[in-house]
């Protein structure tokens, strides 16, 4: 019998096993599909942080609890917010390359209800491949057992105590039993679900669905975040076009070219998201369309190349191009905010059974995730679940 076992390889379980292996525990991480493939390897724009000099820990708590509308846990988002900024230098002495500006510090960007820059970002808009190559990196130097094609579809529960996990084994087509003392879920959202939805097909709430079966409390799995603006073209899929580039300027517009978000907040197209995606909603349901147009095509293209490399080129393959036209956009579902309910040591109620990362509800983000904060939560929640 191992001592733990953790479920998942994006940003949260890469970093429980690796704080738990620095703990001197006996730890194996199983996944379902390649090690790098999860929904952190996708995240565009960022992760936010309080680094930089314009920021302070109640700034980026007071923008988190707004976002939660009322509905996080204090105690949650302090936590966050306060061990962030030590997880994020911690990555990046393992080498995580965050872009810099011309004096060679840190690039903090603004998205959506952050009241200041506080978001770092990687090779543009490719942050999250940025931080999971790190985190891969450190596990293999750690020489941390990680078991790739492995699909969690039971967790194993005796006396309302966790021993452990079934898998099939999608490579050799069997049925694996895998005891442990404890078990680490970090096995992402449920976004995938939907018809439109940002988040690769592997997304589909398994290790939440499992631990519910074993008798776990969920809690808040009414609250799914639809991003306001992924693509919406022909056959194309639904790929996120990022906060960030409503951050550095563009705008939306409807099918008349008006600019309309004037009519919703105030704080135009830097409202938050679920006031950004009805917004989107109304405009398509009053002008009888299924999408709005996204348009960056007013800044200088160089800067929006390299700025947004990978958004670019995926537009480009189906024909459109950032730099010169409107892009149409719709929501989609992208998030999870709900989950396995757990306590702020990712505790759930099953003895030995622990959670972290998207599968969670620890109620760091309440009815809505500020943009950003969910790769955070994967590093200060996942070292915590260790
Ligand atoms: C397109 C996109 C852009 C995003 N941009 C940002 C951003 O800029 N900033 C930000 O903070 N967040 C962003 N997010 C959200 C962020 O990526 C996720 O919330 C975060 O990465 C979740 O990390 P995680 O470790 O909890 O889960 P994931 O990274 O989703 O990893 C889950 C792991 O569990 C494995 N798994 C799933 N089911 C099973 C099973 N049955 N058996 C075994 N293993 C299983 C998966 O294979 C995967 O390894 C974005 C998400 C998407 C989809």
């Amino acid at each position: 019998m191992r001592d733990c076992i953790v479920i998942g390889s994006g940003v949260a379980g890469l970093r429980a096993g690796i704080e738990l292996k620095r703990l001197g525990i006996d730890v194996a991480i199983f996944t379902k599909d390649k090690a790098s493939e999860s929904n952190t390897n996708y995240a565009q724009g960022g992760i936010a942080v309080c680094l930089s000099k314009n920021d302070n820990f109640d700034l980026h708590i007071k923008d988190t609890l707004i976002a939660g509308a009322g509905l996080c846990n204090k105690k949650s988002v302090e936590i966050l917010v306060k061990e962030g900024p030590d997880k994020v230098k911690e990555l990046i002495d393992w080498g995580c390359q965050f872009d810099k500006n011309e004096n060679g510090e840190l690039n903090f960007t603004k998205e959506a209800a952050h009241s200041v820059n506080r978001i770092l970002h990687a090779n543009g808009d490719a942050t999250g491949s940025e931080i999971e190559r790190t985190l891969l990196n450190k596990a293999q130097k750690e020489s941390i057992e990680i078991n790739e094609h492995y699909r969690l579809i039971d967790l194993l529960v005796e006396n309302k105590r966790v021993i452990g996990a079934k898998f099939h084994n999608l490579k050799e087509n069997t049925l694996n039993y895998i005891y442990a003392k404890s078990v680490v879920l970090a096995t992402g959202g449920y976004a995938a679900i939907y018809n439109h939805t940002t988040n690769p097909s592997l997304t589909t709430g398994d290790g939440i669905a499992s631990a519910f079966l074993a008798g776990c409390t969920v809690e808040d799995m009414e609250f799914v975040q639809f991003h306001p603006t992924a693509l919406n073209y022909k056959k194309a899929p639904s790929f996120l076009l990022s906060e960030s580039m409503r951050g550095e300027g563009a705008i939306l517009i409807n099918d008349k070219g008006e600019r309309f978000m004037e009519k919703y907040s105030k704080q135009l197209e830097l409202a938050p998201r679920d006031i950004v995606a009805r917004s989107i909603f109304s405009e398509m349901q009053n002008n009888l369309k299924d999408h709005v147009y996204l348009d960056i095509s007013h800044l200088d293209s160089e800067f929006v190349k390299k700025r947004f490399p990978t958004i670019y080129h995926e537009c480009l393959k189906y024909g459109l191009d950032i730099t010169k036209e409107p892009i149409p956009v719709s929501p989609a579902a992208h998030y999870t905010m709900g989950g396995v309910k757990t306590d702020v040591d990712c505790k759930t109620n099953i003895s030995g059974l622990f959670a972290c990362g998207e599968c969670a509800c620890n109620g760091v983000h309440g009815a809505n995730r500020l943009a950003s904060n969910s790769m955070l939560e994967g590093l200060v929640y996942g070292a915590r679940a260790a």
